[in-house]
């Protein structure tokens, strides 16, 4: 199974992926967490793309999607992908269209964690203190939130005629929104 947590900053989008690999054997495909790493390796990746993930902008595609590539034609991940984080704009989600089907992968479950500016402000701040992201600071976070909504509300069209998109409420407690998940996951 493939599937897709889409939602804001702060949405949960992590959390609920960490649970989604312990129960269905996934593979969690976090963007974030892999430009992080190359910034924490100093890699070449990491040095081009520092500032932009300090400011809370996003990095450039060509990047993103050979992260993404990567990952996609690895056998070892063949449908046991979750996505967090990516895609973000409409041109990634595109990309990954293409990507999958090259690969006689599809997407099973779409999942958008719907959250307001105000939870997430919240959440946020309270990760700042417990992760200590340098992209967490409130400046930061409100571009974030505002660069989310301007490029991945096309994309949120984009899924949303499809039969396995699914709108959650995220502003729900952590086990909630699982509980939610579980109901559509049929295993
Ligand atoms: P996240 O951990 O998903 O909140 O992502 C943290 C930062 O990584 C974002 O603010 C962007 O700078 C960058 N990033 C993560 N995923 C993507 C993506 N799909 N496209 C472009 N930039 C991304």
């Amino acid at each position: 199974m493939n599937l897709i947590l889409f939602g804001p900053p702060g949405a949960g989008k992590g959390t609920q992926a960490k649970y989604l690999v312990k129960k269905l054997n996934g593979i969690q495909i976090s963007t974030g967490d892999m430009l992080r790493d190359e910034i924490k390796k100093d890699s070449d990746i990491g040095k081009k793309i520092i500032n932009d993930m300090n400011d809370g902008k996003f990095v450039n595609d060509e990047i993103v999607n050979k992260l993404i590539e990567n990952a996609i034609f690895d056998k070892t991940k063949k449908n046991r992908l979750i996505f967090d984080g990516y895609p973000r704009s409409l041109s990634q989600a595109k990309n990954l269209d293409f990507l999958l089907n090259s690969s006689n992968q599809k997407i099973d479950l779409i999942f958008f964690l719907n959250v307001n500016k105000k939870t997430i402000i919240k959440r946020i701040e309270k990760r700042k203190i417990i992760e200590k992201r340098t992209d967490d600071d409130l400046e930061t976070i409100l571009k974030r939130y505002d660069t989310y909504m301007e490029t991945t509300k096309p994309v949120l069209d984009f899924y949303s005629k499809n039969s396995n998109f699914h709108v959650i409420d995220g502003s729900l407690e952590i086990k909630e929104i699982t509980m939610k998940i579980d109901s559509f996951l049929n295993v």
